[in-house]
Order: structure tokens, then C-alpha cells, then sequence
């Protein structure tokens, strides 16, 4: 598998062809998202779709590794590095710069925590991203959040 183009950016496979993915027409791409302490997560070295992604650090009993998020509404995405995920697992999410937890939103139907990703960098509750820690319930509530947005009059970013 080819990680690496020619100016040292690292591509991701993606099932989505670019060409696909923007006869959507209401494409929502998230274009900036933080830690609560301000960190931008967006992060160009994971590319999704010809979008940046969303990288996070995971850690659970001594591992950790990255995750990169695909940044676009509606196409659930995920690639790791350094470690493996496996469907079910409780991970705990962290910002890749300061290292400390993201906050708690609330728990989660599935027995994980709902973590927050703020849209913008005043730590507002209101604006942000929403995710659970269990994988693969992750993907839904990512989902679920963006429509719940989207549907009260208009994208929240
Ligand atoms: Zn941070
Ligand atoms: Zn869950």
C-alpha cells in the first residue's frame, strides 16, 4: 500500500472516489475543530476525500496510537496508526498536542462516554462534535450529531 506521495504527505485509502463524493450536494466537510484547550485537530498529513481529517490520539491500558477521522458529513471513515481497533473497545481519546483527555459529554446508550471536539475555540458545548468511545459506535454518533445539527435550520459550523 502506497502511504506516501510525492511531497511526503501521507495518503489514506478511501473507498470514495473524490469525483463521488462531490456530486453530493449538500457536502458538509468540517474544516476546523479543537481541543478545550484550543488545539486545532485538523490535520493535514490525513487526507480523506482530498480533505484534511481529524486526528486524535487513543490510549487504553498502556497502548496508544492515532486516529484520523474523515472530516466529511455522512462519509464514516477512520484509519488508525500504531495500533488496531477492534469493534466494541473503549478507548480513551485525547488531543495529540497538549495529551489530556477530551471532555465528557455525557454517556453514551452503548455504555461508552460521548467526548466532545469543539468547532471553535471558546470550548462552547453548543458548537461542537460529538463522539463515543466505543469503536464503531463512534461512526453513528458522529452521524447522528451532524444530522441533528443539520436539521434544526442549518449547519452548526
Ligand atoms: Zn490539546
Ligand atoms: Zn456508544
Amino acid at each position: 500500500m502506497k502511504r506516501f506521495d510525492k511531497k511526503g504527505m501521507m495518503l489514506f485509502p478511501n473507498p470514495i472516489k473524490k469525483t463521488e463524493i462531490c456530486k453530493h450536494k449538500e457536502l458538509l466537510v468540517i474544516e476546523k475543530c479543537f481541543c478545550h484547550n484550543g488545539h486545532n485537530l485538523i490535520n493535514e498529513h490525513a487526507v480523506f476525500n482530498g480533505f484534511s481529517g481529524i486526528m486524535l490520539k487513543v490510549c487504553r491500558g498502556g497502548q496508544s496510537g492515532t486516529v484520523a477521522l474523515s472530516p466529511v458529513y455522512g462519509y464514516k471513515s477512520r484509519v488508525t496508526l500504531d495500533i488496531s481497533l477492534k469493534s466494541g473497545e473503549i478507548w480513551d481519546v485525547c488531543c495529540p498536542v497538549c495529551d489530556e483527555h477530551l471532555p465528557v459529554y455525557s454517556e453514551c446508550t452503548c455504555g461508552g462516554k460521548i467526548f466532545a471536539l469543539f468547532l471553535n475555540k471558546k470550548t462552547d458545548f453548543s458548537k461542537c462534535i460529538l463522539l463515543c468511545n466505543r469503536i464503531d459506535c463512534f461512526n453513528a454518533e458522529i452521524k447522528l450529531e451532524h444530522e441533528m445539527a443539520y436539521y434544526s435550520g442549518g449547519y452548526m459550523i
